[in-house]
């Protein structure tokens, strides 16, 4: 079985722009409303030199858990908990949230290997975007920007050391 790495993190991060961009594909539903990835979406990360692994976009996680949001939250949930590696997603344009906190709170209790990753770097200062974030407590900290395909390079061998 190929290792399983979950994408988890409150909507609008970016999970379904690194999705694509590790997956290469267009399979996941990038839209600029938060919320619109609902489901799990699975996917196969190929890279040239390296043993293939299974990605999982997981929708983003809201704070309530009544209704359509709440079956997002539990989807997520079960996703981080079969994961060998959760890729922690976070935005550095909006810097740290209070949903933020709260999957922080119940990835801890998940225990499963996880990494931060800090989303859209381009155009941000980088130290004050790593700054906002050091209060987490992670000793691997990787900026991203999915979208420009900077540093996912650098993320995959974080990646590999890990799985
Ligand atoms: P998700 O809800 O976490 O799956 O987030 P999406 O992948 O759907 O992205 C939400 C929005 O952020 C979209 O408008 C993306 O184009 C944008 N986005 C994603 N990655 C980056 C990035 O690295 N930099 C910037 N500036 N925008 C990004
Ligand atoms: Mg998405």
């Amino acid at each position: 079985m190929l290792p399983l790495v979950a994408l988890v993190g409150r909507p609008n991060v970016g999970k379904s722009t690194l999705f694509n961009a590790l997956t290469r594909s267009r399979d996941a539903l990038v839209h600029d409303q938060p919320g619109v990835t609902r489901d799990r979406n699975y996917g196969v990360c190929r890279p040239e030199d390296q043993r293939s692994f299974v990605v999982v976009d997981t929708g983003g996680i809201a704070g309530e858990e009544e209704g359509l949001a709440g079956a997002t939250a539990r989807q997520a949930r079960a996703a981080a908990e079969e994961a060998d590696l959760v890729l922690f997603i976070v935005d550095g344009r909006e810097g740290r949230s209070a949903l933020d906190d709260d999957i922080l709170r119940w990835l801890r209790k998940a225990a499963r290997p996880t990494l931060l990753v800090i989303n859209k770097m381009d155009g941000v200062d980088e130290d004050a975007a790593r700054a906002e974030f050091a209060r987490y407590g992670f000793d691997d900290v990787i900026g991203i920007s999915a979208s420009h395909r900077q540093g996912v390079d650098d993320l995959l061998e974080e990646v590999y050391e890990r799985l």
